[in-house]
């Protein structure tokens, strides 16, 4: 069961009303690094998760990112009161309304006029939080090493957060939330190292020819292949690319039942293509009546008329004569 504590897990504290900043703070309310998408994550992996140990961490957090989505969500609220009042009395003028919702880089139209100033779950930029957000998937060394990279991502956006205010109040709970999610961080790693082994994810192992080779896939300046831990030896093998790698012909079969041919070679012949014809196309019949576009773009450049006739049909153009029949 979940039971609601009146209090906020960290005090908030506004300075002074600021519907922009309230918008910028939504990325952390509704957007995909912000608090829904990290609570709705534990809790989902905590249901299935058999472990008793990781099972009461995940609940642990899920139910932590629900209290900063209550705090979070509080300064979205906080920041917008004064919005919220004088829009729902109406009582700026019309142009002076608009202008504090539009005004001085104030993108806040998503909080203020479609949400009256409550927090949407929407991101900074309006767009609707999704549950695509989220990309668990069941196995735990695969969520926890996600969760990892989750909470760095939402340790970022808040840092980038408080770069945007200089309200104190504001500041101190965003480094707050901004520090749990280094904490997170820490524990999900913990947890992930606590498994052993944790790698490769899942059961099955790599093939062992191909585990430790980095193949070199880019050509140009070789100069610019770079070398480092990510490809070096000992644990690399570092190869340039080359096809078939398996040492087969690197071209792809299938074998299909006699029905199956049969349809597939209708379908090849009906849709064959004519390399010994010359079909005058729209975009030719457009280019002013001359059936040769280059022809044409040299014409007009010429400020020539277009009266010439096109080019001869007899003359086939074929793919070996590289179109110089003109
Ligand atoms: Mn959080
Ligand atoms: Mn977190």
């Amino acid at each position: 069961m979940f039971a609601h504590n009146k209090r906020l897990q960290y005090t908030v504290r506004v300075q002074e009303t600021n519907p922009g900043l309230a918008n910028l703070m939504l990325e952390q309310f509704g957007g995909p690094q912000g608090e829904l998408a990290a609570a709705c994550r534990y809790f989902t992996q905590h249901l299935s998760e058999d472990d008793p140990g990781r099972r009461d961490m995940l609940i642990d957090i899920a139910t932590e990112e629900l209290s900063h989505l209550e705090v979070i969500g509080t300064i979205v609220a906080m920041l917008n009161k004064g919005a919220k009042g004088k829009l729902s009395e109406a009582a700026e003028s019309e142009a002076e309304m608009y202008r504090s919702i539009s005004g001085a880089g104030n993108d806040s139209h998503v909080t203020q006029l479609l949400y009256g100033g409550g927090p949407s779950l929407t991101n900074s930029g309006g767009v609707p939080w999704t549950a695509a957000y989220i990309d668990s998937l069941g196995d735990p060394t695969c969520d926890l090493r996600s969760n990892i990279a989750a909470e760095a991502r939402a340790k970022i956006i808040y840092e980038r957060l408080i770069a945007c205010t200089d309200d104190p109040g504001v500041k101190e709970a965003l480094g707050f939330l901004m520090t749990r999610e280094i904490a997170h961080q820490q524990s999900f790693e913990k947890a992930l190292y606590s498994i052993q082994p944790n790698f490769p994810p899942g059961k099955l192992p790599g093939m062992p020819q191909f585990t430790n080779v980095y193949f070199n896939m880019s050509n140009g300046d070789a100069t610019r292949d770079m070398r480092g831990p990510w490809n070096n030896e000992p644990l690399f093998d570092y190869r340039q690319a080359e096809p078939a790698v398996d040492g087969g012909s690197g071209l792809p079969e299938v074998k299909l039942q006699s029905n199956e041919a049969q349809v597939v070679e209708q379908l090849a012949l009906r849709t064959r293509s004519d390399p010994n014809s010359d079909p005058t196309t729209g975009a030719e019949l457009g280019m002013a009546g001359a059936a040769d576009p280059t022809e044409a773009s040299m014409r007009a450049a010429a400020g020539g008329s277009s009266t010439k006739k096109a080019k001869s049909r007899g003359t086939k153009s074929t793919p070996t004569d590289g179109g110089a029949a003109i």
